[in-house]
């Protein structure tokens, strides 16, 4: 219905014609932007709050469109997954970050761990940990390098399966965070089974936080139960100082957010953490 509702809307609403047509330039324009190296990952810091230091980076992808200029992921990460070329998109992120950490490497930086975003088209894949392993192998990365970030909507489709392959990715070694907690139907089920390393809330949580108090409450409360169950938080979309003041009172672990960096091209993210490593 939602297509014919758009239909609808070209028909009598002329103004309306740039949205759908936008999408359909982007749909055609994915695979293409692949062969001619239209993608490319940033990087944002992850800090770590008791030492200021920052310890690891994740990889956003960036499409930069010969004719619509940077478009940001969500307008275009929707449609990679309508169309599954979300598959080899996210096997190109993956093996692009991989590579980051190997030249970053060769450049002498001090080691950190890059995570990657996955989506839950790619671990409905029958073979997403062989592909996963792959690629680290070929490029020569150590999983202990490499950290996995996955949301909730991967347990929508078949919960056991989900579960399995997320042991065999801890026991491979790589790092495994359950991101945008506190979206959508979130629920603390989840966290009772979950084989993850860091719970990272997401900036909702953080929106506001300074002035509503009950707000403050549910942050600290889940901050104690992430730490009874060994997991370390990390708080997204951190902005000022007043919101960095109240999650170190809660002792959150660690932050990513504008306060600290947006996330940057590999060469501007390597001079910050030349600064801000050890
Ligand atoms: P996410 O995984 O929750 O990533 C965090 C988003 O918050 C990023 O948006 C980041 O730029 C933004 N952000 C960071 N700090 C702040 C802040 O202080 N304030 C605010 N307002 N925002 C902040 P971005 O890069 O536009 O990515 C949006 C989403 O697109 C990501 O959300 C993720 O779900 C998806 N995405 C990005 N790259 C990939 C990818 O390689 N694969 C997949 N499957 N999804 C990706
Ligand atoms: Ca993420
Ligand atoms: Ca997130
Ligand atoms: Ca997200």
């Amino acid at each position: 219905t939602a297509k014919k509702q758009r239909n609808t809307c070209r028909l009598y609403t002329p103004s309306m014609n740039e949205l759908p047509q936008k999408e359909v330039m982007l749909e055609s324009g994915l695979y293409p932007a692949l062969e001619s190296n239209q993608f490319m990952l940033y990087y944002q810091p992850k800090v770590d709050l008791e030492s200021g230091r920052i310890y690891a980076a994740e990889a956003l992808l960036r499409w930069k469109h010969p004719e619509f200029g940077m478009v940001p992921p969500m307008e275009f990460i929707p449609i990679a997954e309508k169309t599954g070329f979300i598959i080899p998109l996210g096997e190109w992120v993956l093996r692009e970050a991989c590579r980051q950490v190997k030249r970053w490497e060769k450049q002498g930086l001090p080691q950190l761990s890059v995570s990657v975003n996955m989506s839950m088209i790619q671990f409905q894949q029958k073979n997403i940990v062989h592909t996963i392993q792959s690629i680290i192998s070929e490029e020569g990365v150590r999983p202990q390098q490499i950290e996995l970030e996955l949301t909730e909507s991967i347990f929508m489709d078949n919960p056991d399966h989900t579960l399995r392959i997320l042991h065999e990715l801890k026991r491979l070694g790589l790092a495994l965070s359950l991101d945008d907690f506190g979206t959508g139907y979130s629920s603390l089920s989840y966290l009772q089974s979950v084989p993850i390393h860091y719970l990272k809330l997401d900036k909702s949580f953080i929106h506001d936080i300074v002035s509503d108090y009950r707000k403050q409450m549910i942050f600290k409360s889940l901050v104690v139960i992430a730490h009874n169950l060994d997991l370390k938080v990390v708080t997204e979309g951190v902005e000022t100082a007043e919101e960095l003041d109240i999650i170190k009172g809660h002792q959150c672990d660690s932050v990513q957010g504008y306060l600290y960096s947006p996330p940057l091209p590999p060469d501007r993210f390597a001079e910050l953490y030349r600064k801000h490593s050890a």
